[in-house]
């Protein structure tokens, strides 16, 4: 079958490689669909993430979608012929994360696409059943490949608690940043602040209920803090993986706010302004992944409550990932999310 394999820094090239057999407990799915994240993109250009290093040839992806085209032994849950979303962590079930509800902080998660675990730009792939969500009818492919992404969003809006008629700033209008919006906007909030650099996105954000947008070089802060008169706002969410947008989360967070960093920031050190942070008690939540989010999403995409279809924006076979890459890296040509479709 074939594989898109990372060798080195800018160089993914498709290789043949063995298919590999089902498992007991496990099926076997041809990929059908596959996001680029920006995480994927954060290996092809830097090889790594903070500590977590490519030291040798790794299949990259994770937002993967899927046809299941054989059962292992002892598998109930998921039929031949199946549609489904895959869960891109498999954790362990026994450390005390995992036991303590928090399986995405499981130190021995095999998470697809982080070295040394393979990812999912590739044919087939044997995964577990149970990390598995059956898709129904109307969700698609593509659809099923930006369950991943939508499910970040939802977890970093759980984890902020929101409150309707609470105000909300969302610092970044990627694949991250549009999925926390249409999240929040379920909660039945007042008013919404989206900033980024790029127009194209903006413009995506604008078309919500209750967005105002705002160009991330045309001095947001003191727009956000002149439209809130002085006050700021409840929840700010950091979605751009930029330490200029971690400071500026402190500093358009209301008094005793929220600040969640939903972000891979590029740089490794981000300086905030502590005394401030403290002195107005803005309470920093950090978000690893996501975790118990895929059944809500489903259910929120298949009554149409969220429709996340417009995010993607590209579509790439196997054989054109290296372009795919490049164009995600580049933000070229309006790119918001590029799938790869097999
Ligand atoms: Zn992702
Ligand atoms: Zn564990």
């Amino acid at each position: 079958m074939k594989a898109a394999i990372y060798y080195k820094i800018r160089d993914i090239r498709l290789k043949d490689i063995e298919k590999p057999e089902v498992r007991p407990g496990c099926v076997l799915i041809k990929i059908k669909a596959v996001g680029i994240c920006r995480s994927d993109v954060h290996y092809f250009v830097h090889g790594r993430i903070g500590v977590q290093i490519i030291k040798k040839p790794l299949v990259l992806g994770h937002e993967a979608a899927g046809l299941v085209v054989e059962i292992g032994k002892g598998v109930k849950n998921i039929k031949l012929g199946d549609k489904v979303a895959l869960e891109p962590g498999i954790f362990c079930g026994k450390c005390v994360q995992c036991k303590t509800g928090h399986p995405n902080l499981c130190k021995k998660v095999k998470f697809f696409g982080t070295p040394p675990v393979n990812g999912t730009f590739l044919e087939y792939v044997v995964h577990p059943a149970k990390m598995l969500f059956k898709l129904p009818k109307n969700i698609s492919y593509e659809e099923g490949a930006l369950i991943e992404p939508l499910t970040v969003g939802m977890y970093a809006v759980e984890l902020a608690k929101i409150k309707a008629s609470e105000t909300v700033a969302i610092l970044g209008a990627g694949p991250i940043g549009l999925s926390i919006l249409k999240s929040v906007i379920c909660r039945q909030v007042k008013k919404i602040y989206v900033t980024d650099y790029l127009d194209y996105r903006l413009k995506f954000a604008a078309k919500h209920k209750k967005v105002t947008v705002i160009n991330a070089g045309n001095d947001p802060v003191a727009k956000i803090l002149k439209m809130t008169k002085g006050r700021g706002v409840d929840v700010v969410f950091e979605a751009a993986g930029k330490a200029e947008a971690v400071k500026q989360t402190i500093e358009v967070a209301a008094t005793g706010g929220r600040v969640v960093w939903a972000g891979i920031p590029d740089e490794d050190t981000v300086t905030i302004d502590c005394h401030e942070a403290r002195r107005r008690e803005l309470l920093i939540i950090n978000v690893r992944r996501t975790k118990h989010q895929n059944e809500k999403a489903i259910r929120a995409l298949a009554s149409g409550k969220i429709k996340v279809k417009a995010m993607a924006t590209h579509r790439f076979s196997l054989e054109e990932i290296s372009k795919a890459f490049n164009i995600v890296e580049k933000y070229k040509d309006g790119v918001i999310k590029a799938i790869i479709e097999l």
